[in-house]
């Protein structure tokens, strides 16, 4: 699966308390799996100025303007993030915080469960380190 980073819009967001991508998301260069807290994360990052490049260059979709702005990552318990899968297309990933693994507990994460399965976009929740459970929308006509 390939990580799409594309902005959608111009970025009129900020992280402000959220920090869950650094405990939901893999950091490749820090030999950090998905669903385990950043040894750097103390709040914000304690590293910033020499942070990775995969952790300075990420936006996840809500940063990017998708979704109301209460639904902010840290508040949801799911960091957003669109990919194209090569055999399933075009895929929301759903990564989704380890104390809170369930997506179909959050009600704006379930009603996008459940919008995606009625159209051709699929949803990916990426829950812990390796479990993956794929939720498919319909077949692209
Ligand atoms: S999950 Fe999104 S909003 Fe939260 S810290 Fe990461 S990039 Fe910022
Ligand atoms: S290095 Fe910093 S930005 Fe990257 S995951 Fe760790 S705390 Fe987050």
């Amino acid at each position: 699966m390939t990580v799409v980073m594309g902005r959608v819009g111009p970025q009129v967001r900020d992280c402000g308390e959220c920090t869950l991508c650094c405990t939901a998301m893999a950091v490749p260069e820090l030999d950090k799996a998905n669903g385990i807290k950043c040894e750097h994360e103390c709040g914000n990052c304690g590293i910033y100025a020499e942070r990775p490049t995969s952790c300075a260059s990420f936006e996840c979709l809500w940063l990017q303007g998708v979704g109301p702005i209460a639904m902010r990552p840290d508040k949801t318990g799911a960091v957003l993030v669109s990919e194209i899968d090569k055999i399933k297309g075009e895929a929301v990933v759903m990564y989704m915080d380890p104390e809170r693994p369930d997506p179909k507990q959050n009600n704006y994460l379930h009603g996008m469960i459940l919008a995606c399965l009625d159209s051709d976009v699929h949803i990916v929740v990426v829950d812990g380190t390796n479990d993956q459970t794929i939720y498919e929308g319909r077949t692209p006509r």
